[in-house]
């Protein structure tokens, strides 16, 4: 199945076009795909480049949230919201309306508020290797790693990221310095990983007994409902409508998408379509819930 879903992708014209405004990321060549899929019995399946790593992007955002939870809890709420938000990953037009209080944790500003908590009371470096360590637990690896070309791209062209923070800061909704919030936050993005870790990584959200279940099942749930209703910003309504599960994408061209209880899957191809989500892998993963029937509805 994976290999028909491989097959069918290299056949179309339209790859999209990887993000341009972080230039690092506009070089990478936008027709590659892979695809990784882990199973509830514990069988890992991959096809395409999944032992090449990819800039998770905003992928990050649901590790950052789960450490978040983690350390403060409900608590985060007073902070971020948990409704979708209908407008694009960096917008300021919400954030300006809603006096400072991000809609989602996945939106650019509500992640840069997740990123401040785990800063509070510490070092970059600390709360990095926080989000690091998750991951790489998660993955049972130590071979995921930080791109510092990346992280020192994006801050050179953050201008709409830093905009963000000054704002959040002003409503006195950021408790570091903005530099020091957006460093660590664009180092994170920066994270570099292969669709076969990502999938390994995504099974304790969607609660496979294989793997180290280190995400309490009770935020597990949240989370997932959270990719479902806001993990694509404004394209969350066509994923869900097209593939009915909850996913989260990053504008490094990568998808984890999670089937609760069934499978963890990690797909990646860097051209994203008008939404900033990965073109081949919106295809890919529609592909694989059509044949499967793994949609939750
Ligand atoms: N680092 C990216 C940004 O803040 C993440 C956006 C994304 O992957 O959607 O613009």
């Amino acid at each position: 199945m994976l290999r028909d879903i491989h097959d069918e992708i290299f056949r179309q014209d339209d790859w999209g076009t990887p993000a341009q405004y972080i230039p690092e990321l506009a070089n990478v060549p936008s027709n590659r795909f892979a695809m990784s899929v882990c199973l509830a019995n514990g069988e890992c399946l991959n096809v395409g480049a999944a032992d090449d790593p990819f800039s998770i992007q905003s992928v990050s955002k649901v590790f950052s949230l789960a450490a978040t939870l983690g350390r403060i809890g409900d608590q985060l709420w007073s902070r971020v919201g948990r409704e979708p938000s209908g407008t694009s990953f960096d917008s300021v037009v919400l954030l300006e309306r809603e006096k400072g209080r991000p809609r989602n944790p996945f939106v650019n500003a509500g992640a840069i508020v997740t990123t401040d908590v785990l800063l509070s009371g510490r070092q970059p470096k600390q709360a990095l290797a926080e989000i690091l360590g998750l991951v790489r637990t998660l993955a049972e690896t130590d071979d995921i790693h930080i791109n510092e070309r990346v992280a020192a791209s994006e801050k050179s062209t953050g201008a709409r990221n830093k905009a963000l923070a000054h704002y959040l800061q002003s409503h006195g909704n950021l408790e570091n310095a903005p530099d020091l919030t957006l460093g660590t936050y664009f180092h994170q993005c920066a994270i570099e990983m292969t669709t076969r870790q990502l999938a390994l990584a995504g099974r304790s959200l969607a609660r496979l007994a294989t793997g180290p279940n280190v995400i309490s099942p009770r935020h597990a749930r949240r989370i997932n409902a959270l990719m479902m209703t806001c993990g694509h910003y404004d394209g969350s309504g066509e994923f869900a409508y097209q593939v009915g599960l909850p996913g989260k994408s990053g504008v490094g061209g990568g998808i984890l998408v999670i089937a609760p209880k069934v499978a963890s899957i990690a797909i990646w191809s860097p051209g994203l379509n008008h939404y900033g989500n990965s073109h081949a892998g919106t295809r890919a993963a529609a592909m694989l819930a059509r044949a499967t029937g793994w949609s939750v509805f």
